[in-house]
């Protein structure tokens, strides 16, 4: 009925066989598939000039360990004042761009059920985000700013309260194809929230560290040993994060990356 409906609707014959912005539905213009602009990892397939342009990865200006954002996007990499002196749980965190602009209202219209037609695109942008960071990312220390290739994927979990709420677990599912293009176990019980906590989008930093202190239990026996790639849609203060890799390491992992869509 779709297709009738945009037959019906379209000005002309032409309009009709134009391909459609998988992001706004515009059409796109023949020829303006980024060509010019196509390197590793960037653009996704099916998405309008102006989409991409909105949609565009950060590319410089933020800490290549933790992906902290510097005001100038075009700034060197350079590791940032927490990360040489506290040292962090994880290796690297590697995400697609800041969180704000489009980004921010395709993932919240994704998450709240409002959209879940979004989950496509923003589980290949999650994709292209960790091709980017294995390619083209290396500062001054290139080891520890790239993430490594792992054992296993490990999504942050959400309390069973708040799944059932839901009804899906948003990190879980925009990992999937990024382990199954790749051919990794992904494994939703490696890490459980076993305390029920406030949003953390209601609460300023030091309150979200001890709303989140003691959040989650790892099970030694699928993460000892192993490299783990833990996934979340959005990393702000960084908290949820890093509680979560304290728990896989002392679990006995190996070693944890982030993968995020947004920082
Ligand atoms: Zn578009
Ligand atoms: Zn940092």
């Amino acid at each position: 009925m779709a297709v009738v409906r945009r037959l019906l609707a379209a000005a002309s014959w032409r309009e009709v066989f134009l391909r459609r912005c998988r992001v706004c539905g515009d059409p796109i213009p023949p020829g303006a598939a980024g060509a010019a602009l196509a390197t590793a990892g960037w653009p996704p397939r099916g998405v309008c000039p102006a989409c991409v342009a909105a949609l565009a990865p950060r590319q410089g200006g933020f800490c290549p360990r933790c992906g902290a954002m510097e005001a100038d996007p075009a700034a060197d990499p350079c590791l940032c004042a927490a990360c040489l002196i506290e040292g962090r749980p994880f290796a690297v965190v590697a995400f697609h761009a800041a969180y704000g602009g489009l980004l921010r209202d395709l993932i919240v219209a994704y998450k709240f059920g409002r959209h879940p037609e979004h989950g496509a695109v923003l589980r290949e942008l999650l994709l292209l985000a960790y091709v980017r960071a294995r390619a083209d990312r290396g500062g001054p220390d290139a080891d520890t700013a790239v993430p490594a290739e792992p054992d296993v994927v490990v999504p942050v979990p959400l309390h069973p309260a708040r799944l059932a709420w839901r009804g899906f677990n948003q990190s879980l599912e925009l990992a999937r194809p990024l382990a199954r293009t790749h051919g990794w176990r992904i494994d939703a019980r490696a890490l459980a929230r076993i305390r029920d906590t406030r949003p953390q989008s209601t609460l300023s930093g030091r309150l979200r560290r001890e709303n989140i202190q003691g959040a989650f239990a790892a099970d030694a026996s699928r993460v000892r040993g192993r490299r783990v790639l833990l996934t979340d849609d959005v990393m702000t203060t960084g908290a949820t994060v890093e509680t979560a890799a304290k728990a896989l390491l002392s679990a006995g992992a190996r070693r944890v990356d982030v993968l995020v869509l947004a920082r």
